[in-house]
């Protein structure tokens, strides 16, 4: 079976395992899952949640730290 996928243009989105803009496709009946078309892999939503997680945790550290911001 095919599988339908759509592109994921115009959200700026670079693929959580190589970085690359633009490569993004979304399976259509698994709204879920995402593919790559430079690196080939798969990746999921909650993949996604996961980094952003981290991300947030790692920013909300940064903003009790004493670093200096200019
Ligand atoms: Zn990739």
């Amino acid at each position: 079976m095919a599988t339908a996928t759509a592109t994921t243009r115009g959200f700026a989105v670079r693929c959580l395992l190589c970085a690359e803009e633009d490569t993004v496709r979304v399976d259509v009946h698994d709204v879920h899952t995402f593919h790559c078309g430079q690196c080939e892999n798969e990746f999921t939503a909650d993949d996604v949640r996961a980094e952003m997680a981290r991300w947030t945790k790692l920013l909300a550290w940064l903003d009790t730290t004493p670093v200096r911001r200019d």
